[in-house]
């Protein structure tokens, strides 16, 4: 049998049950829960179970995900060979990125959840859990750092989006590095481990905001960011990174005193460095000192610039972004 997995609850839809009172389904189920429904997965590695909160994923936080690394460091440090959390679906793909980018290790760091939830016919939470399972028992998935798996497929934290309010296979990246067959991962290929950012003890959480103009929209949302005391902004902006002339003024005047990296809302594809040339096109922006995302959409962009600022290193968010393999700009 593989080495001990750890599986860590945070709460979601997969541990969710009905309210008393009829008024929709809320977290309550804990890790041990989560396993009892699977008791197939005993088979594939030693398991041991917590659940260190149990919320919607809207209220998971950096500091519960810093802590979260933390442990996982611990616990590898102490024998764990792979790692299972489960959580609720609308955050995976941030929640993922975070622990990607976070963990120092060779173990899988596996995420996943449910869309179904367990007082639904056919639930898919179990066949997640074991599927997880079954990815952070085998070494396949060693140095890969934070994968997600779900609905038999397997995707790289730093592409994999939720595209769907509530279908099984909510979850999408341009190429999917693998899939289950027969109860085992099988990759298609494996991608290089990036450096690990080191975020020292205590660092305060900065105000990052995702700015995402819609079609007119005068720039008030970069004034109100900057008087909020934003510290970084992420613009989300439509097509290869294009924005009107007057948000191409505002971006610029905070790009004197903070970080501001566009992405695209088109949340596929990079965001272009040298095609179009219009004012408040890609060249336009970068000319003005605006950072381009690269691969990553904004929910990404937002935790990596976070991240760097917390790390006192914004100036290397390039390195970072730069997911696809290229020959030199
Ligand atoms: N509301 C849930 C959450 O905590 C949705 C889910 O788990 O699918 O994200």
């Amino acid at each position: 049998m593989a080495g001990r997995v750890e599986v860590i609850a945070l709460g979601g839809t997969i541990a969710s049950t009905p309210r008393p009172d009829g008024k929709g389904v809320v977290p309550g189920l804990t890790a041990e829960d989560l396993l009892a429904a699977v008791p197939a997965a005993r088979d594939l590695a030693e398991i041991r179970a917590r659940t260190l909160v149990n919320v919607p994923s809207v209220e998971i936080d950096l500091p519960l995900l810093m802590r979260l690394a933390d442990l996982i460091q611990q616990l590898e440090g102490e024998g764990a060979a792979g790692f299972v959390i489960t959580q609720g679906t609308d955050t995976i793909e941030e929640t993922a990125y975070l622990l990607d980018l976070l963990h120092t290790g060779s173990s899988p760091v596996i995420v996943t959840g449910a869309m179904r939830n367990p007082s639904l016919p056919g639930p898919d939470g179990p066949a997640n859990v074991y599927a997880a399972i079954a990815c952070a028992a085998d070494p396949a998935c060693r140095d890969q750092g934070a994968l997600v798996v779900f609905d038999d497929d397997i995707h790289a934290a730093d592409w994999v989006q939720k595209r769907d309010t509530s279908s099984v296979g909510a979850f999408w990246s341009p190429a999917p590095l693998g899939w289950m067959a027969e109860g085992r991962p099988a990759l298609r290929f494996r991608r290089p481990r990036r450096t690990p950012i080191f975020v020292p003890k205590g660092a305060e959480v900065p105000h990052v905001p995702i700015l995402k103009p819609g079609l007119g929209e005068p720039p008030h949302l970069v004034t109100a960011a900057v008087a909020s005391g934003a510290e970084g902004i992420v613009a989300e902006l439509s097509g290869g990174g294009h924005a009107s002339a007057a948000w191409a003024d505002a971006l610029e005047g905070a790009a004197g005193d903070i970080p501001v990296v566009f992405t695209s809302r088109t949340r596929g594809g990079r965001v272009l460095n040298r095609t179009y040339g219009q004012t408040g096109a890609e060249i336009d922006l970068i000319g003005r000192g605006l950072l381009p995302a690269g691969d990553l959409d904004a929910l990404k962009a937002r935790l990596l610039l976070t991240l760097l600022l917390m790390a006192g290193r914004a100036e290397c968010f390039a390195d970072h972004a730069d997911l696809s393999w290229r020959t030199g700009e």
